[in-house]
């Protein structure tokens, strides 16, 4: 695989970064990314991860965007509420950059469909806001011992973790109880937007193999107060997802 003239124009600023060059450039394109979930969280990495270069993104989510969405999900302009999240968002992403491939699953992941949804993917970004679904991609993700990049907003407040199945604990040893899901998540854009950006950051971190990620470790952003804290997460050796491993 070689970049294209136009490629190595678009990439340039990021190319020069130490330890990434043409090499790295070329791990982003051949890199297939799913974001489960098109909502704040996933609009941002969406457009963060196209323009970076990710060569294969798989957008899904099984809705619509309704008026509400759009002080927070910016792939949805205000011309585009009533339409499909992932055919949107899709749209708006191959537009920005269209030497990439993206697909648009308009879905529900369920623990059955995991496999057809998700597929064989070198990264997961959660784009999620209910637990129910991240523990289903948790269970798919460590199964296929794939990363999965989780992270969750309420209000100015947020959390995120990468997870290397085996290599730290999985979403399961961190929250062995379901958490409680919350009806109507309080939120300003700006929170997933600050979020999305540390995801794909772990991502680009990822393929390339530039950096120390987020694993066994959770952050926690407190935009309230400006202060930012990484909490260090253990292995649970009895954890019923990824013990065996
Ligand atoms: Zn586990």
């Amino acid at each position: 695989m070689s970049l294209s003239p136009s490629e190595l124009e678009r990439y340039e600023r990021q190319m020069l970064i130490s330890g990434w060059g043409v090499e790295g450039q070329k791990k982003l394109k051949s890199a297939k990314v799913a974001v489960v979930g098109i909502g704040g969280l996933g609009c941002s990495a969406a457009i963060y991860l196209a323009a970076a270069g990710i060569g294969k993104i798989i957008l899904v989510d099984k809705g619509k965007f309704k008026l509400n969405n759009l002080n927070r999900q910016i792939l949805c302009w205000q011309r585009d509420v009533g339409k499909f999240k992932a055919e949107v968002a899709k749209e708006k992403l191959e537009a920005l950059n269209p030497e990439i491939e993206v697909e648009a699953v308009v879905a529900e992941i369920t623990k059955d469909n995991a496999h057809d949804v998700i597929g064989d993917v070198d990264v997961v970004l959660d784009g999620q806001d209910n637990w129910k679904t991240r523990f289903i991609i948790n269970e798919y993700c460590v199964r296929h011992s794939i990363p999965f990049i989780h992270a969750g907003v309420s209000a100015l407040h947020g959390q995120m973790t990468t997870i290397v199945p085996g290599k730290g604990p999985c979403f399961r040893c961190i929250f062995p109880k379901d958490p409680p899901e919350v009806e109507k998540i309080l939120v300003l854009g700006a929170t997933p937007a600050l979020l999305a950006s540390l995801q794909v950051m772990e991502t680009v971190k990822l393929v390339t193999g530039i950096g120390k990620p987020l694993v066994g470790r959770m952050l926690f952003a407190n935009g309230e107060e400006m202060v930012f804290e990484t909490v260090e997460v253990k292995r649970n050796v009895e954890c019923p997802v990824c013990s065996n491993l």
